[in-house]
């Protein structure tokens, strides 16, 4: 016996197939309501205009997406993505460079084939059901108030009168652009404001194919990232994605955004504070003009602060809170989330008061960690600013021990540290992991001017103190691999 008649999941991209395979297991029929149409094969769709952009999945985000679709990397390579083992990995910031064969055996794709590899498995799974070019319009609500019935929805074609679908449990992950403030507004709650980055990011990315007697480069290389100075150059990165097409980016926050004319992107790139990406793609043959993405803001809602919150509702990935594309994020989030929602669903009676909203508070959890470290990697940009209802903790902080950390690591050429650092970054580890007493007086005491911090730390106090104060409470459990690994998912369809 499933514990819900019907779950609807509103929108069905990444975050959205991910809810439906979570509710299948705990829903007789799941119902994806999404406003586009699919298309057949690994194409692009107007309802998620940053896919044309580079999408890179973090180890944890593809250790969870493989839990719940197993093998799904395997489809990937038979559309043509390669992986990354053993090829090069450059990376080049502000205080060096590293340069490695790169450890792991991960796939690289554009976001249009993993987003059609991982929607093939879910039609696949007898109970999902998809409604495509149907617009969610509004929330419908029981004569109480206090619980969601359903959705009011409309078909897009024959843009006849809206019509109600009904469902037990109602999940947003409609993305940046989700209504859901609107439409609990219109239902009488009272929506907290969202914490608010306004980073004015920049995106601009052009594809290449590799002419005949260039091949070798799609096997040579990984990436090559060149970082940015903040106020001063934009960062760009190159790599590959399936079939042998290159793709280069450039980026910055801060509203100087880069060019999408194909001869200033070009000039762009050829001053970045490293040569190489230039030189990979000269003699490259652009297949498309450097398309443009702008991202104004960066938003964290607070729904799970809301006095009353109503049951049969949830919602998550970009429509919760949203990040900083650049250090890839997002489809991680909304993976993590997703792997929650399966374990509170497994673990509790859904009918408790209270359900829905302590698994928004556990969600926190998940995006506390990412949205600390956007906001100190973005913040140290002139030009970007932060509204939100409490202060940002250990910011200024975090920023400056950050970019000694990553001096310490780029100087010794200490792959270990450096690799710690990208694993925070990537939501494999806490903070802690670098934010901890040991690491932060190693890394202080390394330098004058770290040494100088530190001294204004301590004052007479216990580091570990000082740390747990300022800084703030990442949550350990959502990192604790023995306890989510222990998430034992079931594979009945
Ligand atoms: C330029 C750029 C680059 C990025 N790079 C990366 C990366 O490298 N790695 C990474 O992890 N993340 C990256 N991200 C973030 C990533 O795209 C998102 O985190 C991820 O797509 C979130 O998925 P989602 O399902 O929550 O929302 P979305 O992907 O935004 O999907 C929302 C879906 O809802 C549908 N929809 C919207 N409104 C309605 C409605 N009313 N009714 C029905 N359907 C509706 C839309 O059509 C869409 O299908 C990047 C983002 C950008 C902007």
């Amino acid at each position: 016996m499933k514990k819900l008649e019907t779950g609807l999941v509103i929108g069905g991209s990444i975050g959205g197939l991910l809810a439906a395979r979570i509710l299948s297991d705990f829903c007789s029929k799941v119902l994806v309501v999404e406003k586009d149409a699919f298309p057949d094969g690994p194409e692009h769709r107007q309802g998620t205009p940053q896919a044309f952009h580079p999408h890179r999945i973090t180890p944890r985000g593809k250790a969870i997406i493989d839990r719940f679709f197993p093998d799904y990397e395997q489809d990937l390579v038979s559309l043509g993505a390669p992986s990354s083992l053993n090829k090069i990995i450059h990376q080049h910031n502000q205080f060096g460079t590293m340069v490695s064969p790169y450890p792991r055996n991960d796939i690289k794709f554009s976001r249009a084939v993993l987003e059609y590899v991982i929607r093939e498995r879910v039609r696949k799974i007898d109970n999902i059901h998809f409604l495509q070019k149907h617009d969610v319009l509004s929330l419908s609500v029981s004569p109480e108030n206090d619980r969601i019935t359903g959705v009011m929805a409309r078909d897009r074609e024959t843009d006849l009168s809206p019509f109600p679908v009904v469902a037990e449990l109602v999940i947003d992950t409609s993305g940046r652009t989700s209504k859901l403030t609107k439409w609990l507004g219109d239902l009488g709650y009272n929506v907290p404001l969202p914490d608010k980055m306004t980073a004015n990011i920049g995106y601009s990315t052009r594809r290449y194919k590799l002419p005949p007697g260039k091949e070798h480069l799609a096997e040579k290389w990984e990436a090559v990232n060149v970082g940015g100075t903040p106020g001063k150059t934009f960062l760009g990165a190159f790599s590959f994605i399936e079939n042998q097409v290159a793709e280069t980016i450039l980026y910055r926050p801060d509203g100087v955004f880069p060019p999408s004319d194909p001869v200033e992107f070009e000039k762009e790139i050829s001053r970045l504070s490293s040569p190489l990406i230039s030189e990979l793609i000269s003699g490259l043959e652009p297949i498309t003009p450097p398309k443009s993405f702008r991202v104004p803001y960066l938003f964290r809602q607070h729904f799970e602060q809301m006095k009353n919150w109503p049951a049969g509702l949830l919602v998550l990935g970009d429509a919760y809170c949203n990040f900083d594309p650049i250090f890839g994020q997002g489809m991680t989030v909304a993976a993590m989330e997703a792997e929650l929602l399966y374990k509170e669903l497994e673990r509790n009676d859904t009918s408790e008061t209270g359900f829905e909203q302590s698994i928004l508070k556990k969600f926190q959890h998940v995006i506390e960690a990412a949205w600390w470290l956007n906001c100190a990697a973005d913040l140290r940009w002139d030009g970007v600013g932060y509204e939100g209802s409490q202060p940002l903790k250990g910011i200024e902080f975090g920023q400056t021990y950050m970019d000694l950390y990553l001096k310490y690591a780029t100087e010794k050429q200490d792959w270990k540290l450096y690799g710690l650092y990208w694993a925070v970054n990537t939501l494999s580890v806490s903070p802690r992991a670098i934010f901890n007493p040991e690491m932060v007086r190693t890394v202080l005491s390394s330098s004058p001017s770290g040494q100088n911090v530190l001294d204004k730390l301590e004052n007479g106090h216990s580091l570990e103190n000082v740390l747990r104060d300022i800084l703030p409470d990442f949550s350990e459990e959502i990192f604790d691999p023995e306890k989510m690994n222990k998430l034992e998912v079931r594979h009945e369809n």
